[in-house]
């Protein structure tokens, strides 16, 4: 699952490569994605994308008003057409975007199937004078699988300029593995009318984000533990089930402690979630889409690490089990050398 470090690195990425360009559609595949039927997904056709960005661990593609003919400046758009368009997609956990050099395959015949769920695909010119010029276009061998291939490396035409056609039908990829498909994607107006946007708590790497307000959001979520506080999207916007663990790490703390806690631990705390998170953010800078997932396991000290040593301390990573997920930390670090009990269980003995 793509979290606010990886979602971050992926507007980035994506701003570079999308910004300025023209869409030339937006095909749904699986349907059971697209929450939004007004404005339909055809109204993106034509439009030119004037933004990437991020609101937690969604990801907002922003579509200007398609623009009057230049030759006729006082020519009227057509009422109703004239506002951006937000393009909306969460990844949910098992889903992905990857950069797609040229067109589409024809299609197959077999909707529905596979981890494709949707496709963006570009018309081959550049949009107005936001076009970039040829070298921070370049391939970054996406689907290669090559290690440390950076953006605009070997591209053999870079200093050609842009011609226009040349990478018609390039674009995004949205895929999601797995049977269980929860990806979302969303045309909206306006981000906000996306409920889980609308309902985000305060971003970690906003200037709002401060000690102060950190720790009355830890009052006020009083004796809930304190692991699944972190996660909560409409408590803080963007940090998930891996970074919250990462956090608990960092901060010597046990994930079942309960939120309310001293000015000290809360310092603690603080100071390790904007560690973990801004050191994740360093370390994803200037990757392109394909090489995030791998990098954001490279950094992971206990998350899915059960069984292997702690690096800090070497003693054995353990893990808590729920129903639909689990949750990994170091014993030695976190809770004075004592595993934690099954959460069933120890609800059990309450
Ligand atoms: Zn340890």
């Amino acid at each position: 699952m793509p979290e606010l470090p990886e979602v971050y690195a992926l507007v980035a990425d994506l701003r570079a490569r999308l910004v300025g360009r023209t869409l030339d559609r937006f095909d749904v595949v699986s349907f059971a994605a697209l929450k939004t039927f007004d404005p339909p997904v055809s109204a993106l056709a034509g439009r030119t994308i004037t933004g990437v960005s991020r609101h937690g661990k969604f990801l907002d593609l922003t579509f200007g008003a398609p623009q009057p003919d230049t030759a006729a400046p006082s020519a009227d758009p057509p009422t109703g057409a004239a506002t951006d368009l937000h393009l909306v997609m969460h990844l949910a956990r098992a889903g992905w975007i990857r950069w797609r050099e040229g067109p589409p395959p024809a299609p197959s015949g077999r909707p529905g199937h596979g981890p494709l769920a949707a496709r963006l695909v570009l018309t081959g010119k550049t949009g107005h004078e936001t076009g970039k010029q040829g070298h921070e276009t370049g391939k970054s061998g996406d689907e290669s699988g090559e290690p440390g291939n950076q953006s605009g490396t070997a591209h053999p035409s870079s200093d050609t300029g842009d011609e226009p056609g040349t990478d018609a039908g390039s674009g995004l990829n949205i895929t999601e593995a797995g049977t269980k498909k929860s990806l979302a994607i969303y045309v909206v107006k306006d981000p906000n009318e996306v409920p889980g946007i609308a309902r985000l708590g305060p971003d970690p790497l906003s200037e709002g984000f401060t000690l102060e307000v950190f720790s009355g959001i830890l009052h006020a979520a009083g004796r809930a533990q304190i692991k699944g506080v972190l996660r909560n999207q409409s408590v803080i916007a963007g940090i998930g089930n891996a970074y919250s663990d990462e956090i608990l790490h960092a901060a010597h703390m046990s994930p079942f402690k309960p939120a309310a806690m001293t000015d000290d631990e809360t310092e603690r705390l603080f100071d390790a979630l904007n560690s973990t998170v801004r050191g994740a953010i360093e370390r994803s800078d200037g990757l392109a889409a394909s090489d995030l997932k791998r990098e954001k396991k490279l950094g992971l000290q206990v998350h899915g690490k059960k069984g292997e040593a702690c690096p800090v301390c070497g003693d054995t990573v353990r893990q808590v089990t729920y129903a639909d997920s689990s949750l990994q930390y170091c014993p030695t670090c976190q809770t004075g050398g004592k595993p934690l009990a099954d959460r069933v269980l120890s609800r059990l003995l309450k």
